[in-house]
């Protein structure tokens, strides 16, 4: 008799921190449960007949926006094989908007909202009655001293390959309509103690890659001051082999004491994301996202000229009321505050956050599949849209990879936005694809652009030689020094 607690990650390297707070969460049922990961894109009979290995009773699944098609496949196997397996679901795909989603009708229980008591309690009830006669669960919210933190269930294998999420708090208290965090109203934090002993411990055991997933890291700054003190002694002592720690901040959130602890991080040991995602005020109010746009781009500044933080920035296209003009405004305005990686994402409709009261309002249409990414609005018709969607992906490859570090400022020129798109369409023209284009094919495209463009052919060819990009074919690529803790993008920005 077995419960699993299952998810499909997106990539190997991310260990799902939700499961194993179920796992830790599990109470006497604890000896019956085992975790089972896959990645997307695994068989689904694969999948299934290694679930069924284990002869489970119950198999809880982790269900998120990036797998919510592939797991609807997997139940919808399991209940035709093997329906004495009672399946339960919970995640934030299916905590909102249940009645209309395929996999929730496929299932037999669903745990909405936190899942750390309401899941282990549903089991007992499974294994020893009485039968539930809810379906559906609202997860039980318990103050979070009464959670069981789950750092001890990251395996030797986790800790030598993957990414170890933590977190010091959960909740958000800001409201930005397209997200969903912005329904917490606020932000519980953990014992903080309790939760750099739990660090402690894993950085005995050999982590060195920590990733927060706090939404705003930098809210209570007492905490944010001591979590980086905890990892600057970790480097005083270990300069050798350095921690490398993630945060997400809040751009216009910076006093003086936060950015004297930030100065003393060496490269490639910090990294920041900063959302920003409009810089339009209009676009900010209709979204209820409060943000003092100047303050945060001093802050930017700062952070790229006085400390060593590798800055990933976020922006959303097709946000209500936010036309072309303007996003390519704000997107020039973070170009020239120089973030190490401009993150531009497509807005998606998550289920659940109130950004669909504005759809008549501003004609979004979003897609009606997973992940539900905007399709058009009343400001960027559909044609437009997709030439964005490229353009994010043909940024991820040139500028955010680092592989061409050197070139891209002569790419971008002084109307970043404007020339950035032109390269966009321009490579979307000769390759008809956005993926799978190999380096050295898209190192000479660039410089075939570049040539279009005006430049002289030995200039554009130096300039692409001395990139990461143009080096990559003759098997002379730079890394920094300390590589190994440094996620490879990184690596390669500090190697510029
Ligand atoms: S976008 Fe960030 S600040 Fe806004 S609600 Fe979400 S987590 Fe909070």
């Amino acid at each position: 008799m077995t419960i699993l607690l299952s998810t499909l990650n997106a990539r190997y390297t991310h260990a799902s921190l939700g499961l194993r707070y179920l796992l830790a969460n599990m109470g006497e049922l604890r000896e019956l449960t085992r975790l089972q990961e896959f990645v997307i894109g695994a068989k689904t009979a694969d999948v299934v007949e290694r679930l069924l290995a284990h002869q489970p009773r119950i198999i809880g699944f982790g269900v998120y926006i990036w797998n919510v098609e592939e797991t609807t496949r997997v139940v919808a196997l399991l209940k035709r094989i093997a329906p004495q397996v009672s399946i339960v679901l919970g995640g934030p795909e299916v905590s909102y908007e249940v009645a209309e989603q395929p996999i929730v009708q496929l299932a037999d229980y669903l745990v909405t909202g936190w899942g750390d008591v309401t899941f282990p309690q549903l089991c007992r009830q499974l294994l020893h009655g009485p039968k539930p006669l809810m379906k559906i669960h609202a997860g039980v919210q318990p103050p979070l001293d009464q959670i069981r933190l789950p750092y001890a269930d990251y395996s030797d294998r986790d800790i030598a390959h993957r990414t170890l999420y933590v977190e010091a708090s959960r909740g958000c208290p800001f409201k930005c309509e397209f997200c969903l965090s912005s329904l917490d109203k606020t932000a519980w934090p953990f014992d903080l103690d309790a939760f750099l002993a739990e660090l402690e411990a894993l950085h005995a055991r050999g982590a060195r890659l920590f990733k927060f997933v706090d939404r705003t890291f930098n809210l209570n700054i007492k905490s944010s001051l001591k979590i980086m003190q905890f990892f600057l002694d970790k480097l005083a002592a270990q300069p050798d082999d350095p921690v490398f720690a993630h945060f997400e901040v809040v751009p216009d959130h910076l006093p003086d004491a936060l950015k004297q602890a930030i100065q003393l991080f060496p490269p490639g040991t910090l990294q920041f994301e900063i959302g920003i995602q409009s810089f339009n005020p209009e676009v900010q109010s209709v979204i209820s996202r409060k943000q003092n746009n100047d303050k945060s781009a001093d802050n930017i500044r700062w952070l790229r000229e006085h400390s060593h933080a590798h800055l990933h920035v976020d922006l959303i296209a097709g946000l209500p009321g936010e036309d072309l003009d303007s996003f390519a405004q704000g997107f020039d305005r973070l170009v020239a505050l120089a973030p190490h990686e401009i993150q531009f994402g497509i807005l998606k409709r998550l289920r659940g956050t109130p950004i669909i009261r504005h759809t008549d309002a501003y004609g979004l249409i979003f897609d009606p599949y997973p992940p539900y990414t905007i399709l058009a609005t009343d400001c960027i018709d559909f044609a437009t849209m997709q030439r964005l969607v490229r353009f994010a992906r043909y940024w991820d490859l040139v500028a955010n990879s680092g592989r061409f570090a050197n070139t891209l400022p002569a790419i971008l020129g002084g109307a970043p936005f404007a020339n950035f798109m032109m390269l966009s369409d321009w490579l979307y023209a000769h390759t008809d694809a956005t993926h799978r284009i190999a380096l050295d094919k898209l190192a000479a495209l660039v410089a075939q652009w570049l040539r279009s463009r005006g430049m002289a052919a030995d200039r554009a060819a130096a300039l692409i030689d001395s990139d990461y990009a143009g080096q990559a074919h003759k098997g002379r690529v730079k890394t920094a020094a300390n590589a190994e803790a440094t996620p490879q993008r990184q690596a390669r920005h500090l190697a510029a």
